[in-house]
């Protein structure tokens, strides 16, 4: 039996993930389910999955989510320091589903613990992807990427020889406004119904910005051995290629598969063995063809400020991060428009120089900088506009 704890369990990731679990039930069991604020669907997935624990993020939701476990004999708890933890009792894989920053601290919770991490959760290497790597190291842990891309990079790179890779490839479906001539009036009802995958809204309006594909380029420069110049993108809107590694040799190793969740969790969780996963079978002839585009830079900046981010290193990163979880929150509570947010990023990014990052208190300094002068642009933007 594999112990699994899930990071996020009420999320788009963590939906499916349990989904996934409930078809293997001779092989996993639920340790720890966590969630920031929906109480009720918390208790119901613990109930269903019969788990152990149950960790809700936010403490007023608490006698909620102990009411609907009382009698069950599954644990309740609350808080940041219960979340933590939950993370230190050692499970086989922790699924890393939180979205954003708040996803570092528990991932490091579950490092320690030595489980092996699968992670969707791209923010917390976006911010300190070489902590991340050294603790994984130090414990002797995987981090095996769920982010498709990441994933279908890992199944074809390889790790024996790295010198003979000359570039990867990330594809980008190009999201709901690929050929979307006047991006000003987009609302966020319009930036979340993304054309192929179904996600949370964070991730649907970075996919929109295309900053979902930078975030992406940081995170493959932290999971694979490349340079930063070995990292390409290209535009794929059929997204059934995730990834592409390019040998010295000419040969190009692609992973392919239907635009579905499912698969990427099954690999990760199932590692380094496979189990099935409820997808279709890729009828590549029903596909019929597959057509790539190059980036349009003018229109979508999000993806190269990302990558002069990576460039300047440092808090660069965290603060790219924080000022666009904090851009993308205003845009969906409709306080700025959808091109403003790439716009307050540029502006966040332009207002604080980057230092050297040699501790975790570095991360929550630069990441806590950021989201207040974000916060600070946010409010005279909107102060201009009234
Ligand atoms: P969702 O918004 O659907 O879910 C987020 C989850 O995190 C919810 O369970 C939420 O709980 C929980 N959460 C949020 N903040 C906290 C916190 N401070 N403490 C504890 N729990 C918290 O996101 P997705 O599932 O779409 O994405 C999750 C991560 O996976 C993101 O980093 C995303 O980039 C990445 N990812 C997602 C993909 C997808 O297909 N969805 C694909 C590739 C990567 P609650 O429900 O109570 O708010
Ligand atoms: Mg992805």
């Amino acid at each position: 039996m594999s112990r699994i704890s899930i990071l996020g369990a009420t999320g788009s990731i963590g939906k499916s993930a349990l989904a996934l679990i409930a078809e293997h039930p001779e092989r996993f069991q639920v340790e720890a389910l966590v969630a920031q604020s929906n109480a009720a669907l918390l208790a119901e997935q613990a109930i269903n999955a019969k788990a152990k624990i149950a960790v809700i993020a936010d403490e007023a939701h608490f006698s909620v989510l102990q009411s609907a476990l009382a009698g069950t004999g599954i644990e309740a708890a609350a808080g940041e320091s219960a979340i933590a933890e939950a993370m230190a009792r050692k499970a086989d894989c922790v699924i890393s589903a939180i979205v954003g920053a708040a996803g570092l601290k528990p991932t490091l919770a579950a490092i320690k613990a030595g489980s092996t991490i699968a992670l969707a959760n791209k923010e917390c290497l976006v911010c300190a992807g070489d902590l991340l790597q050294q603790e994984a190291e130090r414990h002797g842990v995987k981090i095996l990427p769920v982010d498709s891309e990441h994933n279908a990079l890992f199944q074809v790179f390889d790790a024996k020889a790295p010198q003979a890779i000359e570039k990867i490839t990330l594809t980008a479906s190009g999201g709901p406004f690929l050929h979307t001539q006047n991006l000003s009036a987009i609302t966020p009802e319009q930036a979340v119904k993304h054309p192929n995958w179904q996600m949370g809204a964070k991730i649907s309006v970075d996919s929109a910005t295309l900053m979902n594909k930078g975030l992406e380029v940081i995170e493959a420069f932290y999971l694979f051995p490349v340079k930063r110049e070995q990292i390409e993108v290209v535009i794929h809107p059929e997204s059934i290629i995730h990834g592409l590694v390019h040998y010295v040799d000419g040969s190009v190793l692609a992973g392919l598969s239907h635009p579905n969740m499912m698969t990427p969790i099954a690999y990760a969780l199932a590692y380094p063995q496979r189990i099935s996963a409820p997808v279709k079978n890729l009828d590549l002839a029903a596909i019929g063809k597959l057509t790539f585009l190059e980036v349009d830079h003018a229109k979508f900046p999000a993806l190269q400020l990302a990558y002069d981010a990576l460039k300047t290193g440092g808090t660069a990163t965290i603060t790219l991060n924080a000022a666009n979880e904090i851009a993308v929150q205003a845009f969906l509570e409709k306080r700025i428009g959808f091109l403003d947010i790439t716009k307050i990023v540029a502006e966040t990014l332009a207002s604080i120089p980057s230092h050297a990052v040699s501790c975790l208190e570095d991360v929550f300094a630069a990441d806590a900088a950021a989201r207040a002068l974000t916060l600070n642009l946010i409010g005279k933007n909107n102060g201009m506009a009234a």
